[in-house]
């Protein structure tokens, strides 16, 4: 089974081939000639996820999967989340989003976060969603140098380092991602 990833993140293209079984090869969108810039206009996690989705199948009609991810705080009424990407604004880096959000919350000491990524597939004529949340809290300062994102303040429940303290496969094993992409892989592997 071949299945397009609709994304051009070749880490993430890496990651999820290598755990997948032989039969099933990713395909990236460079391989089906797909260079423009897939629009993200949804307001909703799950609404851009879908979106991706169904531009490859619709376009190229072919099968696909997608993923959107989010940062979601409590005291913030859920904020950044599907804004993560360009919370402090479209040209700025981590390093701003995560200052504009360290000022955001201040002192409040409700620091509570969790991270939410979203897969939606298209296979043979149908939508599957999987959802993978990763819970915990926003730190006062930043911490570690691995990962990317909002990875320096988010310490995962159970944990007393940052995302950006745990190695990659440690990550991996809790990550709101990793949960999703297990799921899909599950799904595909009885498929
Ligand atoms: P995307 O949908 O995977 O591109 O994620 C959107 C934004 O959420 C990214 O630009 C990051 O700012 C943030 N983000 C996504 N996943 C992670 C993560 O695992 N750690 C930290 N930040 C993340």
């Amino acid at each position: 089974m071949q299945l397009v990833f609709a994304s051009n993140n070749i880490n993430k293209i890496l990651e999820i081939q290598s755990m997948l079984p032989k039969s099933i090869q990713i395909i990236s969108l460079d391989e089906i000639n797909c260079f423009e810039e897939i629009p993200e206009t949804s307001n909703t996690i799950e609404g851009n996820a879908k979106i991706k989705a169904d531009y490859i199948t619709s376009k190229y009609g072919l099968d696909c999967f997608a993923d959107d991810t989010g940062l979601e705080v409590e005291a913030l009424n859920g904020e950044p989340g599907v804004y993560s990407a360009r919370y402090a604004g479209e040209q700025c880096n981590s390093q701003d989003n995560m200052n504009k959000l360290l000022a955001a919350l201040d002192n409040n000491p409700n620091r509570n976060a969790q991270f939410k990524t979203v897969i939606a597939l298209n296979l043979n004529g149908e939508q599957h969603l999987f959802t993978g949340i990763a819970k915990g809290k926003i730190t006062i300062e930043k911490s570690g140098n691995e990962g990317f994102g909002y990875d320096p303040i988010f310490q995962p429940l159970g944990f007393s380092e940052t995302f950006a303290e745990l190695s990659l496969e440690q990550k991996n094993q809790i990550s709101h991602r990793g949960k999703a992409t297990k799921k899909l892989i599950d799904f595909l592997k009885i498929k």
